[in-house]
């Protein structure tokens, strides 16, 4: 299953980077699921966690990651830890002199991931438990930052937190669905594109749909 999926972004052309692969192979995703989902661990759509939220779907992972075209040794935040498969992804790009610093506003989940992360010791990844809309003054600047709920526009501190330019990732809601956009920040603010739509759970917080 694991191979059909590598072999399916291969033909289609939907990963580019060869790096994003092979961070995919290094990582289990039956690590980050519940129980009763082993065998759903390499199928291409979300899975439930806890607190009505859920791991996104590989191929998703896989189109954000790709686009965040990371580089050993950089400082990436990650809003929406969940699981903390996706961190685990970014934790292989950046090495062991990169970090990798997600958020996550759910207790349970924060507690969940961080479980997760310890059983494949992985040592390059800081977990808080915070509302990311605000993103993470003390850490920043960061080169890279993934969004991974749904937010009603960019939040401006993340855009703050930035380095110039670095490469944001986020679904931001549209008229036409969830739109996935990517920015890269030039002179403060976001040159954007569209990597296509999807479908996320809302951002909460600050600067989400509810405080
Ligand atoms: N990246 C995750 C999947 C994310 S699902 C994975 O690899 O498993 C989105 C997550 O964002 C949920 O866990 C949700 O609780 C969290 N979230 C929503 N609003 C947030 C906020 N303001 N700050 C931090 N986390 C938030």
């Amino acid at each position: 299953m694991k191979n059909q999926l590598i072999k399916f972004w291969k033909n289609e052309k939907i990963v580019k980077n060869e790096k994003v692969l092979e961070a995919f192979k290094a990582v289990p995703r039956e690590e980050f699921i519940l129980g009763g989902y082993e065998h759903d661990a390499y199928g291409d759509y979300p899975l439930p966690i806890h607190a009505g939220q859920t791991i996104s779907q590989p191929t998703t992972v896989m189109i954000m990651t790709d686009a965040l075209d990371i580089k050993k040794g950089q400082k990436v935040l990650e809003i929406g830890t969940g699981s903390g498969y996706q961190a685990a992804i970014l934790s292989k790009l950046v090495g062991e002199k990169g970090k990798v610093i997600t958020t996550e506003i759910i207790k349970e989940l924060a507690d969940f991931s961080k479980n997760n992360i310890k059983k494949l010791k992985i040592n390059n990844i800081k977990i808080l438990h915070s509302d990311g809309s605000e993103g993470y003054a003390k850490e920043a600047p960061y080169d890279r930052i993934i969004v991974t709920a749904a937010c009603p526009k960019i939040p401006q501190p993340l855009i703050d937190q930035l380095k110039e330019g670095g490469i944001i990732v986020a679904p931001v809601e549209s008229v036409l669905g969830q739109e996935m956009v990517k920015g890269i920040k030039k002179n403060g603010k976001l040159i954007t594109a569209s990597l296509g739509y999807f479908s996320f759970v809302p951002l909460k917080g600050k600067h989400g749909y509810t405080s």
